[in-house]
């Protein structure tokens, strides 16, 4: 018995030939295929047809008034990037945490937000760099901004005959911090980014809070924020009926983190 289940491979060599080979059925995109080969080992994934898209280019990562992160590039290709390191270190430092370098030297930024997955380690940093996806399908290209992109657990916007083509992170000035929860699996139970711009002005998101991700605005606070446990409790409240609980963690415990991580990375950011 084959362990991976019997689909047909497709390696179209651009992009337009990608776009038509995801016209029909039960058709599956990979890019790394980190994601996509683990599903269809366990058999969760059952494809008829998948279409591999690293021979078609895309593998810029490009730097203006934004960052721009094509659909081949891989996390460690982000996040060893020198521009990317000093002018959007929030996103270096996402690509940096996941798994390990044999993961990320495969794995690509596009996948890791596409998977929408409640352990997304670039999820964070999408949605508080305003960001979007530019996304091209039989009808032409269209934008979906970060806000808009997740729909549901595990679901996203793009149509099922629509590729990423790239993801963008706005330009912010300001401070930033990213951290992570993880016991003994590889993958992470909370992830928590937090921007504070030039005006004072705080968001934090998270994955692995709730079954989709959060993005909240914690108003104006001061560079020598301090203490701020309590208050971020008090706002995560709101959240606590949607909080997942679940083997790995109890929603009272997703809670404690939320609170505990946040509060470490507003103060962390002022010294
Ligand atoms: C051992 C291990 C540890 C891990 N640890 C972490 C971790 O710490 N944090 C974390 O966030 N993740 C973690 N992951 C998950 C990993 O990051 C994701 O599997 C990876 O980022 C997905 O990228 P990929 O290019 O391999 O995607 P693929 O497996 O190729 O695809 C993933 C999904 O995205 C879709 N997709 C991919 N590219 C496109 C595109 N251009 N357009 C439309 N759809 C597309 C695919 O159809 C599929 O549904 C871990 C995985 C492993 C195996």
């Amino acid at each position: 018995m084959s362990l991976l289940p019997n689909f047909k491979l497709e390696l179209p060599t651009d992009l337009k030939e990608a776009i038509s080979e995801l016209a029909g059925g039960n058709v599956v995109i990979a890019a790394g295929a980190t994601r996509v080969l683990l599903m269809s080992y366990m058999h969760i994934l059952r494809p008829e047809v998948v279409v591999s898209i690293r021979r078609i280019g895309l593998r810029e990562i490009k730097v203006s008034d934004e960052l721009e992160v094509e659909a081949n590039v891989t996390l460690s290709a982000v996040a060893r990037n020198e521009r990317v390191r000093k002018e959007f270190p929030l996103v270096a430092a996402s690509a940096s945490h996941v798994a390990d370098p044999l993961v990320r030297n495969k794995a690509t930024v596009v996948g890791n937000v596409v998977n929408a997955v409640p352990y997304s380690s670039m999820v964070p940093a999408f949605l508080l760099m305003d960001g979007k996806a530019k996304v091209v399908g039989p009808s032409g290209p269209r934008e979906i901004s970060a806000k808009d992109f997740f729909v549901g657990p595990l679901e996203t916007a793009q149509r099922p005959d629509e590729l990423v083509t790239s993801l963008t992170f706005r330009r912010v000035e300001g401070e930033w911090g990213f951290t992570e929860f993880r016991t003994d699996s590889q993958l992470p139970i909370i992830n928590v980014g937090v921007l504070r711009n030039k005006k004072g002005k705080v968001r934090v998101a998270y994955t692995g809070l709730t079954a989709m991700p959060n993005l909240l605005d914690l108003g104006t606070m001061p560079s020598d924020f301090r203490g701020g446990y309590r208050e971020v409790r008090n706002i995560l409240q709101d959240l606590s009926t949607q909080v997942l609980d679940d083997l790995r963690s109890s929603a009272e415990y997703r809670l404690h983190l939320a609170s505990v991580l946040t509060a470490r990375l507003l103060e962390g950011m002022g010294r």
